[in-house]
């Protein structure tokens, strides 16, 4: 599709492929395999001297259509699809590392990206190495010869911090490290890291992509040479954590409202951000598109708003934390964010309880810590139901 064409024209038009009936809106294939028209065309497919369809767990039309839309998004060559969030991880270690690489990531990552680096690549020899998100120094000084990759959130779960992508690009091409960015708080309508000099995009499609919390999902964007040479769909294809067609078809349509979504949600946040700010029982608001926030210039700088999570601590640690989160009547208590509902969480004892004290305190995260995922809920309502707790 024409690259000329803006993000909200790519959202709703990039990755259609008719089929033979002409359908408008994108079909939802659900086939584990095709058919060849002959002996011949079968063993050219097999062997890859003919392109197309052979089995869904390579490549299936509705997969497919979600992750050249992706790519579009993204501004990337190609996109990989996969099961979920934790499945695109997992298939970027696997397909471009091996036992002895090396991976340097930020203290404040995903709770399960953590395990996964620690307690699973460890015992295959692929160690782990933690810093500080925007301590440019640390990460340089984290490098060591067998340094393979850099792994990044940015804006980083649960504590708003960022690096600066462009910056952190530079040292990692000076130590040539593939340096990968997990999107999912910002999303290409927010922020396009592969733009500022990332390598990968990862997705946990879980969340804004389909942004209705129906289903579980995940991509890889980046160059055709580190996705489809580097060994990344590779491994998927042969290992299968590939994404269902269903799934991908749901995220695929969730794409299309994805900057509408992420422009009211910020909205939203923000002016919640701000009450929040100025709330005498709240001791401290972490939101990038605050000018409280120690990065607000980078924030304006990289993403194009703040987004639609506000982190904020509150006076009186857990046992008050846990009375705003069990007061609420309008927010859904639960670990998932990035749905048109809002959520709140409690990141101490959920999303982080499994990490231990001193990587929670590495990360920042303390007692009274409150995350909240802001919806699609009127202001007015979401501020009621903070107010039956806050007071
Ligand atoms: C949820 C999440 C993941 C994992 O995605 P799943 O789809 O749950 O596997 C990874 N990174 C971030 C930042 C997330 O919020």
């Amino acid at each position: 599709m024409n690259e000329e064409l803006d993000l909200e024209t790519l959202a709703v038009r990039a990755g259609i492929q008719r089929s033979a009936f002409n359908e408008h809106s994108e079909a939802l294939f659900l086939t584990s395999s095709y058919v060849f028209v002959n002996a011949q065309q079968a063993a050219d497919r097999f062997c890859n001297r003919e392109s197309g369809n052979v089995y869904s767990r390579f490549t299936n039309p509705t997969v497919t259509a979600f992750q050249d839309r992706l790519a579009a998004l993204e501004g990337g060559e190609a996109c990989v699809a996969t099961a979920s969030g934790m499945s695109a991880i997992l298939s970027t270690i696997m397909g471009l590392l091996k036992a002895g690489d090396h991976i340097v990531a930020s203290h404040s990552i995903f709770g399960s990206t953590v395990q996964l680096l620690v307690n699973i690549m460890g015992r295959f020899g692929v160690t782990t190495s933690f810093v500080p998100l925007s301590d440019l120094e640390a990460w340089k000084q984290a490098v060591r010869p067998n340094t393979r990759m850099f792994f990044v959130e940015t804006p980083s779960n649960p504590t708003m911090e960022l690096v600066d992508i462009a910056a952190l690009s530079q040292v990692a091409r000076s130590a040539s490290v593939t340096l990968v960015v997990d999107n999912c708080f910002c999303t290409p309508a927010l922020q396009r890291p592969l733009a500022l000099g990332a390598d990968l995009v990862i997705h946990s499609a879980t969340k804004y992509l389909d942004g209705q919390g129906r289903v579980l999902g995940g991509a890889i964007v980046g160059s055709k040479q580190l996705l489809m040479d580097g060994g990344i769909y590779q491994f998927l294809r042969t290992a299968g954590p590939t994404m269902s067609a269903f799934n991908a078809w749901v995220c695929l349509k969730g794409l299309e409202t994805l900057k509408i979504r992420m422009e009211a949600q910020s909205k939203n946040a923000l002016a919640l951000a701000e009450w929040l700010e100025r709330h005498p029982a709240v001791a401290r608001v972490y939101y990038p598109g605050l000018p409280s926030h120690p990065q607000y210039d980078l924030a304006r700088r990289q993403q194009t708003c703040g987004g639609a999570i506000v982190t904020f601590d509150v006076v009186g640690g857990q046992s008050q934390a846990w009375h705003i989160i069990d007061a609420t009547r309008v927010i859904s208590i639960t670990g998932n964010l990035g749905d048109t509902k809002s959520t709140i969480t409690h990141p101490a004892t959920t999303t982080h309880g499994r990490i231990s004290e001193e990587a929670r305190q590495a990360a920042g995260i303390g007692p009274g810590m409150i995350r909240l995922s802001v919806g699609l809920e009127s202001v007015r309502d979401l501020k009621a139901d903070l107010i039956n707790g806050l007071g």
